[in-house]
């Protein structure tokens, strides 16, 4: 992504009611502070947040918390949250997701959502990208019974090394297209940010839905 530097966006983050200070100190205390047992669905490399507002906004019975690892992006989405303060589901945390096991527990987090994640493009960089069997298996040391991930891109080149990861890293793939607004699966769709201008310049969309394989998520 494109970044601009949004003077002040650290400090305002920091300050702002909706973003997590102590991370890490809040592993295993999820659910402690959303104040009940509803399910904690994450989306990484949340950008500017229009897509965990609207699944905010959605389903009030889900906790949403927004994973984004660059202030000056972040405070956008910080920018929409304040709007609608009477939102009791959704908060955000600034991080670099390669630590996301040090932020939740094991079975803490039921979904992950990965929308048009940085490509890296060089085959030495491989295992920086969200999809890796690198990143899958951090996925499945915090993702709960039954939880997996959603993944959109319009990069082929991601989503074929995409499908080769959860493969060989044993997930189940559950269903996928390389043409998301023309499938069955577009019904309830909802556009991110990147979605929008690249299928507005004639990208298709590819998604997947993946699953840890069976066992491999631990509650103990
Ligand atoms: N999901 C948004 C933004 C996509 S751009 C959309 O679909 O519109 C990818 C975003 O992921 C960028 O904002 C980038 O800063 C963030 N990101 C990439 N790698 C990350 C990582 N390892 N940890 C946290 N955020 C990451």
């Amino acid at each position: 992504m494109r970044l601009k530097n949004v003077p002040g966006s650290r400090e305002a983050i920091a300050e702002s009611e909706y973003t997590i200070k102590d991370a890490e100190g809040m592993k295993g205390k999820w659910h402690e502070f959303f104040g009940n047992n509803n399910p904690i669905h994450i989306e990484i490399g949340m950008g500017k947040g229009t897509f965990i507002m609207e699944l905010a906004r959605r389903n009030p019975n889900i906790n949403y918390i927004g994973i984004e690892k660059y202030s000056s992006v972040l405070i956008r989405a910080v920018e929409k949250r304040i709007q609608e303060p009477e939102m009791q589901n959704l908060y955000f945390i600034r991080m670099e997701a390669e630590y996301i096991e040090n932020v939740f527990d094991k079975g803490e987090v039921a979904y992950i959502y990965l929308n048009f994640s940085d490509p890296w493009p060089k085959d030495r960089h491989a295992k920086r990208r969200l999809t890796s069997r690198q990143f899958l298996k951090r996925y499945e040391g915090i993702l709960a019974p039954g939880g997996g991930i959603t993944f959109k891109t319009d990069n082929v080149s991601l989503f074929d090394f995409s499908l080769v990861e959860v493969k060989e890293a044993g997930w189940k793939l559950e269903n996928s297209t390389r043409d998301l607004h023309h499938s069955e699966y577009v019904e309830g769709n909802i556009m991110t940010e990147y979605e929008k201008k690249f299928s507005e310049m004639g990208n298709p969309i590819c998604r997947l839905v993946a699953f840890p394989p069976e066992g491999a998520v631990k509650t103990d």
